[in-house]
């Protein structure tokens, strides 16, 4: 032990990975290096909480208290380049740090808005974002969203609990429509909707346009809406540029084996950054923008870093808060052939999403508070077992989840291919 391992980026990931090498006994030198401005916080709180309330500060601000007390060392800086050859990370201005491993853990940035006059739309990704975006969104205001995904809603819930007028301009049929099934969404548009929130799919952004101290949204084949904030919630990309001018392969994101490896040896990447192969989809690649991610790979990219070959093989999960609604997705919805909707006794929604050997892929539902997280838990369980439960017993509510999903997979499948036979 004793080297030196140098960790880009403070995000969750990142500190994440920095305290599990600790954990795990490594007693060398561990710098973290993050451009941010503040101390490390979470993301998921500032599109809720941080934002919904003027006065709550940075989320999460015991990381850097954890960081020193695990004598970690934080440094507040922007990496420029990385040079391989001399295994050292250069700052901006002169300053440069030698290092043994390097761990790459710089996430992604918020995609800006690429129509003309994109650049009057606030965007939402660090604290930063938040204080501007609090200052705007005061009660009376009318706040115009571009994007009906997860972080475009959550913003409209914000909004509309702070008291502004709130539309959603969504290009899609439906919001959410990559995302979680239409039966889903209809229940947070719902809900959006007695919030007073409009939401307006099918409505291509043409531009936003300064219309004296307010601007005008344009639209193509509709009216213009008039707003006195705009926000743009148009996704995120992956930041893979330090990775790839320093040659490592970067494709959708920063290139990396089940064991987070880069195409250098000495240097991994983890969390929103990097592309990863998901055993349970046949070692797909994916890039997955979602907290729970961030910290299983920031726990597993540690391990690797220490020299452990286990892959990596933990179920994504995701939740997003909007109003009392939780909505929680557990594996990947579009690896699925084939749905099965189970309506339970409250009339909440689970639907199921098995790939065409039977095997369960994912599981989302929408309900109040954690009214549904035991049965995602359960399904996070069956999903990394690699369960085939049989479509009929998961239809039925009567059946107990628990038995259903986490009984002998393979016995299930039988069944169902029995049941085939018998029609
Ligand atoms: C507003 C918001 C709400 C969210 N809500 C949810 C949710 O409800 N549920 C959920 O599951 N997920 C949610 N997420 C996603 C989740 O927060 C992210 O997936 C997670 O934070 C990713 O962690 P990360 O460490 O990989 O990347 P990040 O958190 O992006 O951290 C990367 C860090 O690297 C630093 N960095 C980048 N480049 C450099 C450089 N060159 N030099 C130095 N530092 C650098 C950045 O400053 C940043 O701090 C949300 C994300 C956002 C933005």
């Amino acid at each position: 032990m004793g080297r030196r391992i140098v960790v880009i980026g403070g995000g969750e990931c990142g500190t994440r990975a920095a305290l599990a090498l600790r954990a795990c006994g490594f007693d060398g030198p561990i710098s973290v290096v993050d451009s941010d401005p503040f101390a490390p916080y979470e993301r998921p709180p500032l599109s809720k909480a941080a934002l919904g309330d003027a006065t709550a500060g940075p989320p999460g601000g015991g990381v850097l208290g954890s960081l020193r007390s695990a004598s970690i060392e934080f440094v507040y800086g922007r990496i420029e380049a990385i040079d391989r050859r001399a295994g050292r990370v250069l700052f901006e201005g002169r300053r440069e740090m030698s290092y043994d491993r390097l761990l790459i853990a710089t996430g992604a940035r918020a995609s800006s808005l690429s129509v003309p006059g994109g650049e009057h739309a606030l965007r939402l990704r660090t604290w930063q974002d938040v204080l501007r975006l609090r200052d705007q969104l005061q009660p009376g205001m009318t706040a115009v969203v571009i994007g009906g995904g997860f972080l475009g809603l959550e913003i409209a819930a914000c909004a509309a609990l702070r008291g502004c007028s709130v539309t959603v301009l969504e290009q899609a049929f439906h919001v959410l429509e990559r995302l979680v099934p239409a039966s889903i969404a209809s229940v947070v548009a719902a809900r959006h909707r007695r919030e007073r929130v409009d939401i307006r799919c099918g409505a291509r952004v043409a531009a936003v346009r300064r219309a004296g101290r307010r601007f005008a949204v344009e639209v193509h084949d509709s009216d213009a809406f008039v707003a006195d904030v705009v926000i743009a919630a148009v996704g995120a990309r992956p930041n893979t540029d330090l990775a790839g001018a320093a040659g490592l392969r970067t494709e959708a994101g920063i290139v990396v084996d089940s064991r987070f490896a880069t195409s250098d040896g000495a240097i991994f990447a983890a969390g929103d950054c990097c592309s990863f192969p998901l055993p349970f989809a046949d070692c797909a690649r994916l890039r997955l923008e979602s907290w729970r991610n961030a910290v299983d790979q920031g726990d597993a990219a540690a391990l690797a870093l220490l020299g452990a070959s286990r892959p990596y093989t933990a179920v994504p999960w995701f939740w997003s808060d909007q109003y009392d609604l939780t909505l929680q997705i557990a594996g990947v919805p579009s690896l699925g052939a084939r749905e099965v909707l189970r309506v339970r006794e409250d009339g909440v929604e689970i639907r199921f999403d098995l790939a065409s050997d039977g095997r369960l892929v994912s599981a989302s539902a929408i309900g109040e508070g954690d009214s549904v997280a035991k049965d995602i838990r359960l399904a996070v369980l069956a999903i990394g077992r690699g369960s085939c439960p049989s479509s009929v017993d998961l239809a039925d509510p009567a059946r107990p989840l628990r038995a259903v999903l986490l009984n002998d997979g393979a016995h299930a499948r039988r069944n169902d291919e029995a049941q085939r036979i018998r029609r």
